[in-house]
Parts: C-alpha cells; sequence; structure tokens
C-alpha cells in the first residue's frame, strides 16, 4: 500500500501526543500508512491546518471564530424582536464544539491578463466561485481533463504560480439591498461612491433562470420614454426589451438618460449598467442624474474600460440580479445596458484568453447564448407572482450605420424592437435622431394608452409618405400647390419630433401636441418655432384646462367629444399666438 503524505502547518512542531490523535481519523479516510510532514508557519498561532493530497482541513483560529460567528449569526437571524440576546449567544458559546472543515484546495498553475489555471481541483463546478490566497475571488468558466480555466474579479498582481485557491461550493452572487437605490457600484455589487458601505440584505445569483411562461403575462402597461417621437410611434411596455442602437455619437445615451429621468414619481427602479465606458463619461452621467433628481430611484453598475475583461463580462448579469430583487418584491424595474458591442468584445477577450475556439469576427460560438440568456430575464409577471416587471434597454453600437453586422443582428433578433439612430439625422439637428422607417416596436402598441393610439394614429403614415414625396421632389423646382402644402406638413411634423435633452412630456402633453398635430394645427407656424409652440401649448393646457389633462392621465382614453375639445382649445391658444407674433412684427 502506498503511504499518505499529511502536511501540518502551525506554528509550533505537532507533539506524538498530538499526532496520535490525529491518526483514528485519517487511517479512517486514507488508510493505515501515514506519512507527517511539518511545515513552520508563524502565522497559525494556536492553530494549525493539515493537507492530504487535494483535501484541505482548516483547523485555524481564524477559521474556528469564522464558524463561531456563524453560529452567532444564525442565532441573531432566529431570535425574535423582544429576545434579550447576550443569553443566547452565551449558551451558544458553552455548547459550542468547532468542525473541523474539510475543503480541497487547488493549485495556480498560470496567471495572467484576469485569467488563472487551476490544478487539483477535481469536483468544482462550472460558475463556482473560488477564492485565492490574498482574498481575490475567482469562477469557474472552463472544465478541462488538464484543469480549470477561472477568470478573476479583482487584482491578479497578488495571485502568483503555485498559490493556493480554495472551493467555496457556491455560485456567484451579488449582495442587493434597499439601499443602493441611489449608489454607483461595481460589477459584484460593492459600492465605489463617495458613502457608506451597502450592507447586504441577501445575495441575489448572477446567473439565474428566466422566468417561465406560466410565471409571465403579457406587456400591458407603457414603460414611456418622455420622448414624444418614441412614446407615439415606437411604444415600450413594461417588461418589454428594446435596443437602441446607432453610430457612436448619435445620442442613445440620451435617450436612455431621458427615459430614466422620466421614470421620476412613477415608482420605477432604474438601473443603468454601464459597460467599457470611460469612468469620466459616468460620473458626468451619475452627476446629471442628481441634479435633476433622478438618482434616488437610480443604481449605477459601473464596469468602466479599465476594469478587467471579467468585470466588464458580469456587469450587465449584476445589474439584472440587482433587478430581480426588486422585480420580486413586485416593483417595476427599468435596465439599461450601456453597451452591448462594447460586452461582446469583452467576452471575445475572456474566450479567447481561455482558448476558446473563435468563431466569427474572432466571437465565441456562445456569443447570442451570452446576451439571449440576459435579455431572456426581462419579464412581466404575473399578479399571482407579484405583478413586478423588469424592462430592459440594451443599447449597440454599430459602425457607419451597418445593423447587419454580427453582434447588432444577434441582438435585433432577441429584442422586441429597436430605436434606429442615425448619424446624419443628427447632424442636421433631427434630435432624438430615430430613423422612422428602420425602427419598431413589436409589443409596445398593446401597452401604448387608447388615448395615445388615437391621438398618433396616421402619424408613421404620414412621416413615410413626407419622407418618399421629399426624395420625389427633391430635384424638381415648380411643385404644384398640394405637394407644396403636404412638404410643409411634413417638415412641421419632423420639427415637432425634435426635443431637447432632459425635457421629459407627459402623457398628457404627448397627446395634446399630437391631436393639434394630426388636425393640421401647427401649419402657418415657422419651423423653427414649432418646438417652443408645442411646450407653451402644454403649459397652456395645464392651466386652461386642467380637468382634461388629468382624465387623459387617469382614464388614460379619449372620445371624439374630447377630441374636439382639445382641437378647439388649442386653435385658441395658437390664434393667441399669431396675434403676438403679428403684433411683434
Ligand atoms: P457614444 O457612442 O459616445 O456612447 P452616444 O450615442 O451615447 O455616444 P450621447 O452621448 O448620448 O451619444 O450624445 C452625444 C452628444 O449629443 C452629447 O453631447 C449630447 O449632449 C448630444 N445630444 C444627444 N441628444 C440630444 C438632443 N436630444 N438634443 C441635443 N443634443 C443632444
Ligand atoms: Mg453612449
Amino acid at each position: 500500500m502506498s503511504k499518505v503524505l499529511v502536511k501540518i502547518r502551525s506554528s509550533r512542531e505537532p507533539t506524538e501526543e498530538q499526532k496520535s490523535k490525529l491518526l483514528p481519523f485519517l487511517n479512517e479516510r486514507y488508510g493505515e500508512e501515514i506519512v507527517f510532514e511539518y511545515i513552520r508557519d508563524r502565522k497559525l498561532v494556536g492553530g494549525f491546518t493539515m493537507e492530504v493530497g487535494n483535501d484541505f482541513y482548516d483547523y485555524s483560529r481564524e477559521a474556528r471564530l469564522e464558524q463561531l460567528t456563524r453560529k452567532w449569526e444564525q442565532t441573531v437571524k432566529k431570535a425574535s424582536f423582544s429576545d434579550d440576546l447576550i443569553p443566547l449567544l452565551r449558551e451558544d458559546l458553552d455548547n459550542w464544539v468547532p468542525k473541523t472543515l474539510a475543503e480541497q484546495i487547488g493549485i495556480v498553475d498560470t496567471v495572467g491578463d484576469g485569467i488563472a489555471t487551476v490544478t487539483g481541483l477535481k469536483e468544482a463546478e462550472y460558475g463556482e466561485i473560488l477564492i485565492f490566497e490574498g482574498g481575490v475571488r475567482g469562477m469557474v468558466q472552463n472544465l478541462s481533463r488538464e484543469g480549470l480555466g477561472c477568470v478573476l474579479f479583482g487584482d491578479d498582481s497578488s495571485v502568483t504560480e503555485g498559490s493556493r485557491v480554495r472551493r467555496t461550493g457556491r455560485a456567484s452572487g451579488v449582495p442587493v439591498s434597499e439601499k443602493m437605490l441611489g449608489r454607483v457600484v461595481d460589477a459584484l455589487g460593492y459600492a465605489i461612491d463617495v458613502g457608506d458601505e451597502i450592507k447586504p440584505e441577501k445575495y441575489m445569483p448572477i446567473e439565474a433562470q428566466a422566468p417561465g411562461i406560466l410565471e409571465r403575462q403579457s406587456v400591458h402597461e407603457p414603460m414611456e420614454t418622455g420622448l414624444l417621437c418614441i412614446d407615439s410611434m415606437f411604444p415600450i411596455g413594461r417588461g418589454q426589451r428594446e435596443l437602441i442602437i446607432g453610430d457612436r455619437q448619435t445620442g442613445k445615451t440620451a435617450v436612455a438618460m431621458d427615459t430614466i429621468l422620466n421614470q421620476k414619481g412613477k415608482n420605477v427602479v432604474c438601473i443603468y449598467v454601464a459597460i467599457g465606458q470611460k469612468a469620466s463619461s459616468v460620473a458626468q452621467l451619475a452627476r446629471s442624474l442628481k441634479d435633476k433628481g433622478a438618482m434616488d430611484y437610480t443604481i449605477i453598475v459601473c464596469a468602466s474600460a479599465s476594469e478587467s475583461a471579467p468585470m466588464q463580462y458580469i456587469a450587465p448579469y449584476s445589474g439584472c440580479a440587482i433587478g430581480e430583487y426588486f422585480m420580486n418584491k413586485g416593483r417595476h424595474v427599468l435596465r439599461v445596458y450601456d453597451d452591448l458591442s462594447k460586452h461582446a468584445v469583452a467576452y471575445r477577450a475572456l474566450s479567447l484568453l481561455l482558448e476558446r475556439s473563435p468563431g466569427r469576427e474572432a466571437y465565441p460560438g456562445d456569443v447570442f447564448y451570452l446576451h439571449s440568456r440576459l435579455l431572456e430575464r426581462s419579464a412581466c409577471l404575473s399578479d399571482k407572482n407579484g405583478g413586478g416587471s423588469m424592462t430592459a434597454l440594451p443599447i449597440v453600437e454599430t459602425q457607419a450605420g451597418d445593423v447587419s453586422a454580427y453582434i447588432p443582428t444577434n441582438i435585433i433578433s432577441i429584442t422586441d424592437g429597436q430605436i434606429f439612430l442615425e448619424s446624419s439625422l443628427f447632424f442636421s439637428g433631427q434630435r432624438p435622431a430615430v430613423n422612422v422607417g428602420l425602427s419598431v416596436s413589436r409589443v409596445g402598441g398593446a401597452a401604448q394608452t387608447k388615448a395615445m393610439k388615437k391621438a398618433a394614429g396616421s402619424l408613421r403614415l404620414e412621416l413615410a409618405q413626407y419622407r418618399e414625396m421629399e426624395v420625389f421632389t427633391q430635384f424638381s423646382s415648380d411643385l404644384d400647390d398640394a405637394t407644396q402644402r403636404q412638404i410643409a406638413y411634413g417638415q412641421g411634423l419632423m420639427r415637432l419630433l425634435r426635443q431637447e435633452r432632459y425635457s421629459p412630456i407627459s402623457h398628457h402633453g404627448q397627446v395634446v401636441i399630437l391631436v393639434t398635430a394630426m388636425a393640421k394645427g401647427f401649419v402657418g407656424v415657422p419651423l423653427d418655432d414649432i418646438p417652443e409652440v408645442a411646450k407653451g401649448l402644454c403649459e397652456y393646457f395645464e392651466h386652461r384646462a386642467p380637468h382634461i389633462c388629468s382624465r387623459l392621465d387617469v382614464e388614460g382614453d379619449m372620445d371624439e367629444r374630447m377630441k374636439s375639445d382639445i382641437i378647439r382649445i388649442a386653435e385658441e391658444y395658437l390664434a393667441d399666438h399669431r396675434e403676438s407674433e403679428d403684433a411683434d412684427s
């Protein structure tokens, strides 16, 4: 029979008597022939650790203290509010027998670029968290006969070849709590802004199954963006996934941010996940949200460009897990992933370092699954399950407007529609630069209020007609009156859809503007004045006809009589406006 080597580490060499006490246990587990090896470790005062092959037994003072702390924590959790805790804790201490914790340990083989390969941990599972010597955590991503591939969360400089790794037996989770609202956290859920440490209420698994079909109900409530061009034509419902796609610097983040601002007072929790962005842009965004009073209901999860690929890879999943915590409590959640193209790039880097085979554009084969399992977790839960919802606004950056590239097509096929932002529109001053022809929302219509549906009516169609006519008449100079009128009307509509940043329009405001516009109310107003006149119109209605505004907001419907009232009151305002213009000139 072969000999079994038992390595004992402690500050003092164990006596023969101490060794003989260990023998029955060791013989039972590992056989008769035990050979002891002693290694001096001055840190292990008042305890020892023992290694047998890949098994690790921790009998150090820290480990025992941790056990006792855990036991006490459980007692405190179980105790009712009126219990006197001191006797309970004392009882625990009197009856406490420390357990020898058996663990498997592995050895780091190679390390670099946030990836470590580990040998020896035969039973580790995919997605399990490992703890490296020095405290760095890692997640198992590759399992092979030769060893484990592990991504590291945090600074890998303390991990060296040959250092030891412990299993935890747990899948990765993020700490969650109500206190996270208003804070900026990293991809692991720990606060990185000024302020106190966030005490976790519990941990949510980073990778979780999406709610099943029976747990859901269909999307039925609007998630208003406050942007006229989106709410009228491409409405988003609570629980929907709507992609925001466009080239760089076309106002993608601005659309998401305006949507967050518009959730003020609507009891929606917003989670903004920044992936691979400049830390300064994220700081600026946080400051703007704070200035506008939107940070109270917002959480920013930030894995900036300087973070390692593994941190950027898990950031959206952490954001999603935090969202699930609120959704399961019956709350409505809005998540923004800014942006998933950088997420895919981080995943590609990580996969290549893990030596997975590259596929199209060097992305690994499972890059579709990477995003589909993330976005599938958006849901509108049934009333039986609390009725919470989680809406996702993923953002994707295209190169030169190419929506048929690999990652954009993947994500377009996973989402329920896309808002396509175009550089040429953006530079011509049409902001938000929504391309009306290429944008679509596949379920939002079901969530749009009846009033909005009636008001928006044929807006899309009329804009399409205008675009076609504009192209058609580009080169001809003499146009007949009807065509000229049609073009002027279309131009007016396009102007109406321009909207400054940070100025969301309320639901009743949008309905009033649309009803007026479809009744050709803005025809004759100089193009440059249109946005201002529309704004004035909303304010006029709030003073002159507050009953109409509140009925629109509460009932969400509009009958023919109300529609004609709106047109009549709008006429009043527009006539006043024309008069004052004439007087000025
Ligand atoms: P990136 O690709 O760098 O992430 P992006 O597509 O997210 O860019 P934003 O950062 O949102 O674009 O916007 C780019 C610029 O356009 C910003 O300076 C912003 O202030 C401006 N902008 C965006 N939307 C509007 C708007 N509706 N009105 C006026 N300016 C706008
Ligand atoms: Mg952006």
